[in-house]
């Protein structure tokens, strides 16, 4: 293994060094690294403003990784009248394949059946759905009839089926394209680091905010950050930050949170995502295959109280698992769960507070508070791009900034790649996977799968530490690898495997690694349906945990 770390343009330290040793003022500030954060990022970046970003903890920590990964306009939107949100995402989800098409790709879905309209009907509103997207078009909806139906979808239930609907959407892995936005801007000369919490803002004798105060989380020190505008982009946690800049502002916010099962992708029998278009609850459920699993969501249910690393709630998995008896043959339990992930919703709070979570709008909110802190919340993974562009307009009108128009539509992200990948689980590094290829040659020892189940090696480990700004065992197993939110206990398993390959490429100590093990281990507890199963491969056969 190479004992000497190059230094990297996404190198941690470097960037550290720009705020320690430049006392600038910088056009603009951002805080929180997600979606919302990362894209406001890159587009000041990219157009030419000074940047920085503080992440708190690792980018897409919060709900960016944790989403059903669809770039989609919304057919439940659509059901729901919001056009004008439905014709935005679908612009938006055409120009996310168009600059990411190494992370975002076309999927069909089918909607099954059961009721003689039913299939006219979904027929119908996603035809319209498909012109709506004009240009970005991803496939054209078609009548399925029940025989071609249950040769597609091995394991659908056959019971009254009468045929179904295939319709076409975007789907893309969340935690991949927020690392490779943050590199996208770093190159366009952004500064953007994690592990950085913003404690306070510092605000002029007017009430102006000026800057924050933000703490190092691994060095404990602390710097005092000036910026001309200060944009507030922490998801869930937007009230919190506008709280520390009034402590009587009304909250913005009602979260809400949804879980994702992850299953083995048997369960389907079928390439296609199922998608269900009403469940008990009134909502779409989906199940995607993904990275060769199936990921089964979502819920909607509605919190009083919210952390970063959130639960899911007993009654939501049994939702999940009964709502998928009445539509497959061979129905999962929760013995076949290799993962559970929750995300926070962050809904904007309408006038009317009486309203239930499942109807607040996704629409974005831009709010500009009297200090002149730019908050900007709500929306959709699919609309990152549209959401930065309208909150960079803003702030360059608010910080008197010049500048020129928005860089982002046509700006292709890292990784880019349009060529088929040889290697198909390498295929999320896009451009990037020429680099681990060649760092395995110069480095053969480091060429050794990790685990049977997956095709990763150490090498893929040093790459994120040394390019992908990766800083613990969770930041590798969770969104670099994606392994935590596909089988929990295989990733449980790897946690001292790749604890040992970090502290040898980061120089670490025997306390580091062993640390690094425990505070993974209690992240990875979240993951599980029932901790005293053994564990699920995802061939499906169960094998003990020593
Ligand atoms: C269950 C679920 C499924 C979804 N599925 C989809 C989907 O399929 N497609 C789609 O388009 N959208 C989807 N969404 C919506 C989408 O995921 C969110 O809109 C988006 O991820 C929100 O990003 P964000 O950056 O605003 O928030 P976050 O990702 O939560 O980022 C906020 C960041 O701010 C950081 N932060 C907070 N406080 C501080 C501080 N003091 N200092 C520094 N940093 C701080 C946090 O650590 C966090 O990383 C889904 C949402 C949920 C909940």
């Amino acid at each position: 293994m190479k004992k000497e770390p190059k230094k990297t343009f996404f190198d941690r330290d470097h960037l550290l060094h720009k705020i320690e040793s430049e006392h600038q003022i910088w056009d603009v500030l951002i805080i929180g690294g997600g979606a919302t954060g990362l894209g406001v990022a890159l587009d000041a970046s990219s157009r030419g403003l000074s940047t920085v970003l503080f992440e708190q903890s690792d980018f897409a920590k919060g709900t960016s990784s944790r989403s059903t990964k669809l770039a989609h306009g919304g057919v439940r939107y659509l059901a729901q009248g919001n056009i004008k949100l439905v014709f935005e995402a679908l612009r938006e989800r055409g120009l996310m394949l168009k600059n990411a098409p190494h992370l975002v790709s076309p999927l069909s879905f089918i909607i099954p059946s059961y009721r003689w309209w039913e299939k006219y009907f979904y027929g119908l509103g996603l035809q319209i759905y498909d012109w709506m997207a004009q240009k970005f078009r991803m496939g054209n909806t078609s009548l399925l009839r029940r025989d071609t139906l249950l040769k597609q979808m091995g394991n659908l239930n056959p019971k009254k089926l009468n045929g179904g609907v295939q319709y076409y959407d975007g789907q893309f892995d969340d935690a991949r394209l927020a690392v490779n936005l943050a590199q996208t801007s770093i190159e366009q000369g952004g500064v953007l680091i994690n592990y950085m919490k913003v404690n306070q803002l510092i605000k002029d004798a007017k009430g102006k905010v000026t800057g924050v105060e933000v703490t190092n989380v691994e060095t404990g020190k602390t710097y005092s950050v000036q910026a001309k505008v200060v944009i507030n982009a922490t998801g869930v946690f937007v009230d919190d930050i506008l709280k520390m800049d009034n402590p009587g502002a009304n909250t913005l916010l009602k979260v809400s949170q949804g879980i994702h099962l992850v299953l083995p992708q048997s369960f389907l029998k079928s390439e296609h995502a199922l998608m269900i278009p009403a469940t008990s609850d009134g909502r779409v459920l989906f199940a995607v295959p993904w990275h060769g699993y199936l990921l089964v969501g979502t819920t909607d249910t509605p919190l009083d109280r919210h952390q970063l690393e959130p639960k899911p709630l007993k009654e939501e998995i049994n939702f999940i698992l009964e709502t998928l008896k009445d539509y497959l043959k061979e129905v999962p339990t929760e013995k076949d769960v290799l993962s559970v992930f929750v995300g926070l919703r962050p809904l904007v709070l309408p006038e009317n507070k009486e309203v239930g979570t499942k109807e607040i709008s996704r629409d974005h909110k831009l709010k500009i508070s009297a200090s002149q802190l730019i908050t900007i919340t709500g929306g959709k993974w699919t609309t990152y791009r549209k959401m930065a562009e309208d909150t960079v307009d803003q702030a360059i009108t608010i910080g008197d900034l010049s500048t020129g128009p928005c860089q982002t539509k046509a700006l292709k992200i890292h990784g880019y790649s349009n060529a088929p990948a040889e290697d198909e689980a390498m295929s999320f590094y896009g451009s990037d996977a020429k680099g681990i290829a060649q760092l395995k040659i110069e480095n053969p020892d480091l060429d050794y799968q990790l685990h049977p189940d997956f095709s990763f090696t150490a090498a893929e480990v040093i790459w994120a530490v040394r390019y992908e700004m990766a800083r613990t065992v969770d930041d590798i197993l969770a969104r670099r690898l994606r392994i935590l939110f596909l089988n929990a206990r295989a990733a449980m398993k790897l946690a001292p495997v790749v604890a040992n390959i970090m502290a040898e490429e980061m120089d670490k100590d025997k306390d580091w690694t062993d640390g690094q093990i425990r505070d993974f281990q209690s992240i990875a507890k979240n993951y599980l349906v029932d901790p005293t199963l053994g564990e699920v491969l995802a061939s499906g056969r169960l094998q003990k945990v020593e």
